[in-house]
């Protein structure tokens, strides 16, 4: 059976819409119609011509998605059947390794991931996912909604990392999809001020809309600008812009014996001042996608309208217009949360 994708061929070069071939599931796998698939900033770096990360050509991305299932393996025909809605983690695990035990299958070193050409992405109209990773969506939550549990349990994963302490102040850097998802989820998980600052304020009340209590410029002036708005050094800052230099900032905003969450997935060379973490004594933790239980729960978080995504949500595009709505954010990324629909 064929199916239709936007298909990686080059850094550099637009992704092709083309006639591929439909994934066939395994034993423990489920073939999914995909119904909604956000378009992330990950895709893009990996698809930058300054890529380190050699994707395979004949790849098919995309990792934000909801979908229904068609066909389910053998082995869990009993607990899925055609026609469930469903999301899932964007990669498979064994099963059966250490990490795969601790529902860390991202971590699982025969894990199955799409960057790699072992699975086919979001980005076509059917893909295979782990019934292990699958995560049911009720029948109230939207295929918008379904798709956001990807982002937003990356910013449970960040916050839920930090030793974030009841009512004290947090900073998030950065104001893109994780950015908001971590203030959000900081907020959710008894922060006391929650601040975001991004370059510009373009974003502001959507900052607000996701749960800050301020939102504040990145200037030289931005410690200053937070202990008037928190009243204090923030305690925890989540580091969410992901370009060389934020880990150096960071340092510079911490105080004594700070934390920070490095969430940006910085693909380049940090450098650091090695004397001013020393003298504050700061703690830094990498974050790296989350657990099949976070995961489960960002999905109840949004199901139960405790967390709501959708103020990030900036519309769909088919899947002929991905290719140049894909080059358009890389060129200007304005839209916060563009979704691939069928
Ligand atoms: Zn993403
Ligand atoms: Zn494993």
């Amino acid at each position: 059976m064929k199916m239709r994708a936007a298909v990686f061929d080059k850094p550099g070069q637009p992704l092709v819409v083309r006639e591929i071939d439909v994934p066939a599931p395994g034993l423990h796998h489920l073939l999914i119609r995909v119904k909604r698939c956000g378009i992330c900033g990950s895709d893009l770096h990996l698809t930058d011509v300054h890529s380190s990360w050699n994707v395979p050509s004949g790849c098919v991305l995309g990792h934000e998605f909801s979908g229904e299932v068609v066909e389910a393996g053998a082995a869990v025909r009993d607990q899925w059947q055609p026609g469930d809605r469903v999301t899932a983690l964007p990669y498979i695990g064994c099963g059966q390794c250490a990490f795969c035990m601790r529902g860390e299958s991202f971590h699982c070193p025969h894990t199955l991931r799409l960057p790699t050409g072992d699975l086919v992405g979001g980005y076509g109209e059917y893909m295979v996912i782990g019934a292990r990773e699958a995560v049911r969506l009720a029948d109230h939550v939207s295929w918008e909604e379904g798709a956001f549990t990807e982002p937003l349990a990356v910013g449970l994963h960040a916050v839920a990392m930090s030793r974030i302490r009841p009512g004290a102040p947090v900073l998030v850097l950065g104001a893109g999809p994780v950015g908001l998802a971590c203030a959000a989820m900081a907020r959710r998980l008894g922060a006391g001020h929650v601040a975001v600052a991004a370059r510009s304020d373009r974003r502001a009340e959507l900052g607000r809309a996701m749960g800050a209590d301020s939102f504040l410029v990145s200037d030289d002036r931005l410690g200053e600008a937070f202990a008037d708005a928190a009243g204090a050094a923030p305690d925890v800052i989540y580091e969410c812009v992901g370009t060389p230099g934020m880990m150096q900032c960071a340092s510079d905003l911490a105080p004594v014996k700070g934390e920070i969450i490095m969430a940006g997935a910085c693909n380049g060379h940090e450098t650091l001042f090695g004397i001013t973490p020393t003298l504050k004594e700061l703690t830094y933790r990498y974050a790296a996608c989350y657990t099949i239980a976070e995961f489960a729960h960002a999905q109840r978080l949004i199901a139960t309208g405790e967390v709501n995504p959708m103020p990030m949500f900036d519309g769909t595009v088919s899947l002929d217009a991905l290719p140049q709505a894909f080059e358009d954010l890389r060129a200007n990324k304005t839209a916060c949360k563009l979704m691939l629909t069928f």
